[in-house]
C-alpha cells in the first residue's frame, strides 16, 4: 500500500484538505490525532493514558502509538492512504518505514504556513470544534514540538527523495490545486 503522509504545524490544514482528497480520489484517510481523541471520547486504555499529554499539547510517547497505527493501517490494505499527524519525530519516522508490510511512503507532503498566520486560523478552529488543546498557550507548545521534532523529519524524506513542499499560505482552494499538482507529478493520482 501507498502511504501519503501529510506534515504541516497545527493550522496548517491537513485535516481540511485531507478531507477532500479522500472525497475525490477515494483515499483511506488515517489521522493519529483523531484516533487518540475517539479513545478518549470511548474511555479506553490508550485514551486514558494519552489524555494529559494531549491536554498540554505534547506528543503522546512514542510506544503507545504503535499498536493504534499498525491497526489502523491494517483497516485499508489496498487503498492509497493519507497518514495525518504521524510521524511526528524521528523515532516515529524509523518506526513507520519498519512498517513496510502495512505500506511504504511514497511521499512526504509538507504544508507549509509560516507561524504568524497560524494561531488565527486556530482560534477560528478552536470557536467552531471546541478542542481542548486550541488554546493560545497549548498552540505555543504544540508549535514548538512541532518546530524541535515534527520539522526535522523532513530532512529525513528529503534524503529519501520523497519529499514535496507545497505552500499553504493561501486559500484552500489554492492550496487544494497545488495540492493536485504535486500528487499528479508523483503518480498518486
Ligand atoms: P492532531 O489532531 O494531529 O493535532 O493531534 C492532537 C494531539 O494528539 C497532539 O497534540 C498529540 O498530543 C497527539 N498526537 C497525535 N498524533 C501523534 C503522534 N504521531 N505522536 C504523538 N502524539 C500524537
Amino acid at each position: 500500500m501507498a502511504i501519503i503522509i501529510l506534515v504541516g504545524p497545527p493550522g496548517a490544514g491537513k485535516g481540511t484538505q485531507a478531507a477532500r482528497l479522500v472525497e475525490q480520489y477515494g483515499f483511506a484517510w488515517v489521522s493519529t490525532g483523531d484516533t487518540l481523541r475517539q479513545n478518549i471520547k470511548s474511555n479506553t486504555l490508550l485514551g486514558q493514558k494519552a489524555r494529559s499529554y494531549m491536554d498540554a499539547g505534547k506528543l503522546v510517547p512514542d510506544d503507545l502509538l504503535v499498536d493504534m497505527l499498525k491497526a489502523e493501517l491494517s483497516n485499508h490494505p489496498k487503498k492509497v492512504t493519507l497518514l495525518d499527524g504521524y510521524p511526528r519525530n524521528a523515532v516515529q519516522a524509523e518506526t513507520l518505514s519498519g512498517l513496510g508490510e502495512l505500506g511504504a511512503v511514497r511521499l512526504a507532503l509538507h504544508l507549509d504556513v509560516p507561524a504568524s498566520i497560524l494561531s488565527s486560523r486556530i482560534s477560528k478552529r478552536s470557536a467552531e470544534e471546541g478542542r481542548s488543546d486550541d488554546t493560545p498557550e497549548k498552540l505555543k507548545v504544540r508549535l514548538d514540538v512541532y518546530e524541535k521534532e515534527t520539522f526535522p523529519i523532513l530532512n529525513y524524506y528529503k534524503k529519501k527523495n520523497l519529499y514535496a513542499r507545497v505552500d499553504a499560505d493561501a486559500s484552500m482552494e489554492t492550496v487544494y490545486s497545488r495540492i493536485q499538482e504535486v500528487l499528479t507529478k508523483a503518480t498518486l493520482i
